[in-house]
């Protein structure tokens, strides 16, 4: 028997948590969560959420422009106003749920610095800003009596209904079932893991950008990838430890392999210049030095500042053989964000009716070609608050049934080829790491094509790795195809 729901969002990080929270008490809601809750691209966050929230000297114009530049002003302008103009009303709605920030000795909230920001903008939860909103939201959501929360519960399809939209699910105990809903919210995160190498956790596949693409929803820009400049580099794991652009908001020094500044010869930014700006610089360097060696310090400043200022940065280099109060820490850059994705309105509705889309997996238009640093657990807020506001509207006028599509999903005989997910990482990461290689492109296009044809023509058991699969080969394909263009 399938189970029917006003609204079925897909995801629980910062983006599903705080749709089911905006949603109104009268709506049934089903949350999905395909691996445990805590894992998520929002509970990595590590600097915190940009705002101009009761601030003498900021101003949302200046939130703008940053915003802007830092796109290069392939923004949504619209977009990147109601970004900046809502953040106040969305950072006072965490707090009052019960995020903690920052303070000053004074009571006022301490407001970090990072690349791109003309202002102390980035309020922030130590060094684990990510941690303290998710713990406070999925709290909040857990307590909701008319939401249902599936754990471990991977969404395997969806297909539009004449109602609405049906979703295939698989839990973890190999039960499968159909839901339908009127409403569809996909917060399905990044795509990190479509690269050898990446901030990203290990649910960021790309499944719900992938879904609206084989449903004919528009998909916009996913070759604007942006890849941080500072991941440390341990030269082993595919999920890089992330060390937060804050460090060089707080005055760390970027150095190559002959531990000397660089950036000056590049950008008049210095280590404060846009991420993609430093990503780049430190490709152009690696080319001048020869050398894959590079290095951020911030040993210079006080010991005990840092120590508090980044207490989950300092432990974790600790655990791996570096003490960035004493020495220069390896790192280099590695994917770590979508800016496209999911073609949304200023509702976060997609190009389906009744389908919307937040997140990182949506392309509202905020970023341009480059996030600035901090604007997408904003933009996961603000966003998500839109799309709830709009299907609250709509509730009552939603049609009385449900309609079930069928899927066929379990008529699959063998299990996909090994090998098909770490192919496709290894030919993107060649392909478009930083500067893309169009002539490497061409190539990787073809033979990323074929893999997709083979999935979804070969008959293969639809099971989590089919889902995670497909979906990496999707986002490959779509990412080289406007590579190639
Ligand atoms: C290391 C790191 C540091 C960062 N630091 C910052 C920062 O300081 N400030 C900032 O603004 N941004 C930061 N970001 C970016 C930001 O965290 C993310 O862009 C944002 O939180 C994404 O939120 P989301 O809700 O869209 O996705 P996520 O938080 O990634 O959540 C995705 C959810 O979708 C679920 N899901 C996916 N596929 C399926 C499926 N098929 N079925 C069921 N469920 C599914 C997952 O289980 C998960 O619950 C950082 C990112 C990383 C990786």
């Amino acid at each position: 028997m399938s189970e029917n729901y006003d609204v079925i969002i897909a995801g629980c990080g910062a983006a599903g948590l705080y749709a089911a929270i905006n949603l109104p008490s009268t709506a049934r809601i089903l949350i999905l969560c395909k691996r445990d809750l805590p894992l998520c691209n929002s509970s990595l966050a590590q600097g915190g959420i940009a705002g101009v929230y009761d601030s003498p000297t900021d101003s949302i114009q200046y939130h703008q422009n940053d915003t802007l530049i830092a796109g290069n002003f392939k923004n949504n302008v619209d977009a990147v106003h109601t970004l900046v103009s809502e953040a106040a009303q969305d950072i006072e709605h965490i707090i009052k749920l019960g995020v903690e920030f920052d303070r000053n000795p004074d009571g006022s909230y301490h407001r970090t610095l990072e690349g791109g920001h003309s202002h102390h903008r980035i309020f922030h939860h130590a060094d684990a800003t990510g941690k303290e909103i998710t713990t406070t939201l999925r709290d909040h959501v857990l307590s909701i009596p008319n939401v249902k929360v599936m754990e471990n519960t991977i969404m395997c399809g969806v297909k539009q209904t004449k109602t609405g939209y049906s979703a295939f699910l698989k839990t973890a105990d190999d039960v499968y079932s159909t839901v339908n809903c009127h409403f569809m919210i996909l917060a399905t995160g990044g795509i990190g893991r479509v690269y050898q190498y990446t901030t990203n956790s290990a649910i960021a596949t790309g499944d719900g950008i992938t879904f609206a693409y084989e449903m004919g929803a528009k998909i916009k820009n996913l070759s604007y990838v942006q890849f941080h400049p500072t991941a440390f580099n341990n030269r082993q794991t595919r999920e890089c430890f992330l060390i937060s652009e804050a460090v060089r908001g707080e005055g760390a020094h970027l150095l190559n392999c002959n531990k000397e500044r660089f950036m000056q010869n590049y950008d008049e930014r210095l280590e404060l210049a846009p991420r993609d700006v430093v990503s780049h610089s430190i490709i152009l360097e690696s080319k001048r030095t020869n050398s894959t060696d590079f290095y951020l310090d911030i040993s210079y400043k006080d010991s005990e500042f840092i120590k508090n200022r980044f207490p989950m940065i300092y432990e974790n280099l600790l655990k791996q053989g570096y003490d960035m109060t004493k020495e220069p820490v390896p790192i280099y850059p590695c994917q770590h964000y979508l800016m496209g994705g999911i073609d949304v309105n200023g509702n976060s509705e997609t190009t389906l009716p009744n389908l919307f889309a937040c997140g990182e997996c949506s392309h509202t238009g905020v970023h341009g070609g480059n996030r600035l640093a901090s604007n997408s657990l904003l933009e996961a807020l603000v966003f998500s608050r839109h799309a709830a506001n709009t299907i609250a509207q709509r509730l009552e006028s939603a049609p009385a049934d449900f309609e079930e599509a069928l899927f066929d999903a379990r008529l699959g005989s063998k299990h996909i080829p090994k090998g098909i997910r770490t192919e496709t990482r290894k030919i993107l990461q060649e392909c478009y790491f930083v500067i893309p290689d169009k002539e490497a492109a061409a190539k990787g296009y073809q033979r990323v094509k074929e893999i997709l044809d083979d999935l979804r023509t070969g008959g293969y058991v639809v099971d989590a790795d089919y889902v995670l699969a497909k979906s990496i080969v999707t986002v490959a394909y779509i990412i080289l195809g406007e590579v190639i263009k």
